[in-house]
């Protein structure tokens, strides 16, 4: 491994995540939700903090962005689209930039849908994504800003990964997540085995972040509009993929 991962516990839901880089000690915030919580993490780690990584604008995401520069000068990298509201942004990225941090290079991917601007970083070497409110553990980000369309696409952005790549995701939303998804694919036996392994995990208040990109696809609704019992279940038997996910999301809403 090239990087080392810290995942922090930060407000109701929401995951932090410190990315070390072995070879030049730069480390990296993906996303500000808490500025305690990452200081401490620092602190406990003996790290100094070097950059932040922003996947989107939010305030969960990116509110923590001033107070760490004030106090670390870290270089704040978040996407050219919403350079406009990525408080104290210093370098603009886009689709398919290679971002030198320290000795790594992360590699950007646009996932407009939850927010027009949303992107993700991939650590090619280490083969480990960092997706926002993207994709989740058996859920996706809500629309706020995108079309399904486009949401759809990005997704399956991020399903072009490598199988193992392994997926840090911004919120602890899995156990909700299960829930919903059993309703439209019952059928599902990998479905059925995760849920009961979630329900253990999460009884002991063990995140179920990270995920994989495997494990989404065998797993969450909202990267299997082909499935059979899914299309099945909510009355679109042989859709266009992207009606399939538009119908997920819709009912996810109203769940
Ligand atoms: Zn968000
Ligand atoms: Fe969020």
């Amino acid at each position: 491994m090239t990087i080392e991962v810290l995942q922090i516990a930060c407000l109701d839901d929401n995951y932090g995540f410190l990315v070390h880089d072995n070879a030049t000690g730069a480390t990296a915030s993906v996303d500000t939700p808490e500025v305690a919580p990452i200081n401490a993490a620092l602190e406990a780690k003996g790290w100094k903090l070097t950059h932040i990584l922003n996947t989107h604008h939010h305030a969960d995401h990116a509110g923590g962005n001033e107070a760490l520069k004030a106090q670390w000068g870290c270089t704040i990298v978040g996407a050219a689209n919403d350079a406009h509201r990525i408080p104290g942004i210093d370098v603009q990225v886009s689709e398919g930039d290679l971002y030198e941090f320290g000795a790594t290079k992360v590699k950007v991917i646009e996932v407009p849908g939850h927010t027009s601007g949303h992107i993700a970083y991939y650590f090619e070497q280490d083969d480990v994504a960092f997706v926002g409110d993207t994709l989740f553990a058996l859920g996706c980000g809500r629309l706020f800003e995108g079309t399904a369309e486009q949401m759809w696409v990005s997704l399956e952005k991020l399903m072009a990964l490598p199988d193992a790549t392994t997926v840090y995701c911004a919120h602890e939303y899995t156990e909700a997540n299960a829930a919903f998804a059993i309703t439209v694919e019952p059928d599902n036996l990998a479905l059925q085995a995760r849920i009961e392994e979630i329900a253990k995990l999460r009884s002991q208040g063990i995140p179920t972040v990270p995920t994989s990109i495997s494990l989404e696809r065998a797993t969450n609704p909202f990267v299997r509009a082909t499935s059979a019992d899914l299309q099945n279940t909510i009355g679109l038997t042989g859709a266009d993929p992207v009606a399939v996910f538009a119908e997920t999301r819709k009912r996810k809403d109203h769940f």
